[in-house]
């Protein structure tokens, strides 16, 4: 995979999760336009994960591009303190819309990461500003809401994260709740509210994604919200991956009768496009935040906060999925995606296959020891064969641009079942 851009890369960049002694080579990526990306040797690669779940209408979408070059010739950046603009009014009015409806405020920010952090300290102060003293968070175990200081707290899974551990926020986890450990988790959860100090629960809603999309159950997760809302407890769903369009709804929090208090969202929001992220709430967040005193208010703020033009993707991108043509996009491939469900859970080298909307995951039934690098090995076979997908261990997970064509979609499918084949002989 040398090539000219990976000489010159080499020279002065650090790469994100990467062990550059181990890692030393990046593929130059040239273009890309719908679910293909180009390498810059002009291979051609089918996005079967929209880029960390991102383009879901397709890369270089014509409508998105549009929409953004017009307003980049009218509006650019503005402070976004004392100022506002059409397009993140209009945004705000275009969430509201495919919100759940108790959700009535927006917070703008940068990234997944912001938007959690964001949530976590809305938690907080919320509960500083009626004068509790709760500094407890409470989060699922393996859950993962993001790199910086309170976002990586929260999240239970990097073993990577020894550097900081010691000064981490305080955090209790909970293991997700199954059919099997719904009854235990209560109780842990009603000892661990005893003691009145816990402020805030950050969950992915039914989907953890960096765990290896690991699902859980729904009416265990209703009830863990009803206990937490009973002892005034804010509910932050982390919906960065999970929102517009991958569950089969417009956020996976429509699955569940119990709604978040304050949701997380980017990635997707701006279509892959620019980065942007919202953190939304409900009007009795908001009210705690409201008063004559200054000091009441929610003083975080970032530089690029609410840009116009990351606005107008956003928009764009609400507009495509509502639109008749995308969600008959999401029904073909979750149908696709139970026909081939249908053979593969039969195969012997597959075992917990799953599915949520156009999210399909499983795992590899095999010994990790005895092949080695194996997630470095399959990636490498995948690309070989044309399909970027990047295996979380022996978890394998598709999670395909929308606008997928069915060709494409069945080719992905054609690649696993050869691969899996291979290794069975
Ligand atoms: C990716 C992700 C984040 C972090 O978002 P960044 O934009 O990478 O900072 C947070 N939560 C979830 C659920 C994510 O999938």
């Amino acid at each position: 995979m040398q090539t000219h851009l990976s000489k010159r890369d080499q020279k002065h960049i650090w790469h994100p999760l990467t062990q550059h002694k181990l890692y030393p080579e990046m593929l130059g990526i040239s273009s890309a336009q719908g679910a293909m990306i180009r390498d810059e040797n002009g291979n051609e690669y089918i996005d079967a994960i929209s880029s960390w779940y991102t383009c879901v209408y397709g890369h270089c979408n014509p409508q998105i591009l549009k929409a953004v070059s017009n307003q980049m010739q009218v509006l650019d950046q503005v402070v976004f303190s004392g100022f506002t603009h059409e397009p993140a009014v209009a945004l705000s009015e275009a969430l509201m819309e495919i919100l759940p409806h108790n959700q009535e405020k927006l917070f703008f920010s940068d990234n997944g990461s912001t938007a959690t952090e964001i949530g976590i300290k809305m938690a907080l102060q919320y509960h500083f500003n009626r004068g509790e003293r709760r500094n407890v968070l409470l989060a699922f175990e393996e859950g993962f809401h993001g790199d910086t200081f309170g976002a990586m707290s929260v999240s239970g899974l990097s073993v990577y994260n020894g550097p900081f551990e010691e000064l981490f926020l305080q955090v209790k986890r909970i293991p997700v709740p199954t059919v099997e450990n719904i009854d235990e988790v209560e109780s842990s959860l009603n000892t661990l509210l005893s003691s009145n100090s816990v402020a805030g629960f950050i969950y992915e809603p039914l989907v953890q994604g960096a765990a290896g999309m690991k699902m859980h159950d729904a009416r265990g997760l209703n009830r863990i919200l009803k206990i937490l809302k009973a002892n005034n407890v804010v509910t932050i769903a982390d919906e960065v991956m999970t929102g517009f369009g991958k569950t089969g709804s417009f956020f996976a929090s429509d699955h569940l009768q119990e709604k978040p208090d304050i949701i997380c969202l980017s990635k997707a929001l701006t279509a892959g496009l620019m980065p942007m992220a919202v953190t939304s709430c409900t009007a009795a967040i908001y009210d705690a935040f409201y008063s004559d005193e200054i000091s009441r208010g929610f003083f975080h703020g970032h530089t690029y906060t609410a840009n116009p033009l990351a606005c107008t993707a956003a928009l764009t991108g609400i507009k495509l999925l509502r639109s008749r043509e995308m969600q008959d996009n999401i029904q073909r491939i979750i149908q696709s995606h139970k026909s081939f469900d249908m053979q593969l859970r039969e195969n012997p080298m597959v075992q917990n296959t799953r599915q949520i909307g156009v999210i399909y995951a499983f795992e590899l039934a095999m010994a990790m020891e005895r092949y080695g690098n194996l997630r470095d090995i399959l990636f490498r076979q995948f690309m070989d064969r044309g399909v970027f997908l990047r295996p979380l261990g022996n978890t394998i997970y598709l999670l395909p641009p929308y606008v997928i064509k069915d060709e494409q979609l069945q080719h992905v499918y054609q690649v696993i079942l050869g691969i899996l084949t291979e290794y069975q002989h």
